[in-house]
């Protein structure tokens, strides 16, 4: 994989975690294998997730009504973005794939990392109004969330006391990460990480280094086709009428996109589409 790039994002706070393990594994295949690999270890870092003034330079545009979305464009646009943004975005911007390392926090991201998101996803760089989703700024990066849980894969399937996985999956996946673009490979997700005896963390460590030698060829995750929707404000970006007919006997086409309808199995776990 000589000349592509890869970008590896880690949340956590402890060098001897599971996480720190699956970053360092990451980081080893990758470079192995011919990639450049970036890190950005968020807490050593000491990355700041707090959305604020602070991340412009120089004079607001309108500091008696500062509004951040455009306040941020602008200063994205006219490079007055701050350091540890942009150096953010630099890394962001020379990746073919980023990986996220992380512990899920309550059915979530970490602060930190969410706040990377939402800090370094300025408006202008990572998104426009003209382009998103499959036309997003970032359609030929790919991306991966690995992450480890304490609750047992049990507890997250369709019938388990914490919901479906793939419920939880797709506000990251489908409203960050596609959003801005980018091809979604399944995700990476060490389950119960802290009760699963040593032995097997080892594998786990090896299944991961073995997927990520390969990680290029794989296929991504599927989401409904812009096409799909009347795709403008005066359609109100909402299923087409034929859409919506074709799936009246079955399930509803993604999680989000659900008519109310069973959801398509596992279509935040696995790549293939699950559409009619
Ligand atoms: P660690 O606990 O650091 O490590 C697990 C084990 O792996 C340890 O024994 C460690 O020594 C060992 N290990 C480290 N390196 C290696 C190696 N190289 N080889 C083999 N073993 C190794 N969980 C949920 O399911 N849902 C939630 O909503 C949720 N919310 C949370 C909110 C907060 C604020 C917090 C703090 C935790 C929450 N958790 C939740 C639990 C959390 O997701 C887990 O604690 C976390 O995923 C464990 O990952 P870790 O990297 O911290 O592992």
């Amino acid at each position: 994989m000589a000349g592509k790039n890869a970008l590896v994002v880690l949340a956590h706070q402890e060098r001897t975690s599971f996480s720190y393990a699956m970053k360092e594994a990451a980081v080893e295949t990758l470079k192995k294998k011919g990639w450049t690999v970036t890190v950005s270890d968020l807490y050593a870092m000491k990355f700041s997730p707090l959305v604020s003034r602070d991340d412009i330079t120089g004079s607001p545009r309108d500091p008696e009504n500062f509004k951040y979305p455009a306040e941020s464009m602008h200063a994205y646009k006219d490079g007055r973005l701050s350091k540890d943004i942009v150096e953010e975005q630099k890394k962001l911007h020379d990746a073919d794939l980023v990986i996220f390392q992380f512990p899920m926090y309550w059915f979530g991201l970490p602060a930190i990392l969410k706040g990377w998101f939402d800090r370094v996803l300025t408006s202008g760089f990572a998104y426009n109004q003209s382009e998103m989703f499959q036309n997003g700024p970032f359609k030929n990066k790919k991306a991966i969330l690995s992450f480890s849980t304490g609750g047992l894969e049990s507890m997250y399937s369709i019938t388990g006391v914490s919901g479906d996985i793939n419920v939880i999956l797709w506000p990251i996946q489908r409203g960050i990460l596609n959003f801005c673009g980018f091809q979604i490979l399944e995700p990476q997700i060490s389950y119960s990480i802290a009760h699963t005896p040593p032995e097997k963390r080892s594998l786990i460590l090896q299944a991961w280094q073995a997927r990520l030698a390969k990680v290029w060829e794989e296929k991504p995750i599927s989401f409904v086709p812009n096409e799909d929707f009347d795709f403008s404000f005066a359609g109100g970006f909402v299923l087409k009428k034929e859409v919506v007919e074709k799936h009246k006997d079955h399930y509803g086409p993604s999680v989000g996109q659900h008519m109310g309808k069973p959801l398509p199995p596992d279509s935040q776990l696995k790549a293939g589409s699950t559409r009619l």
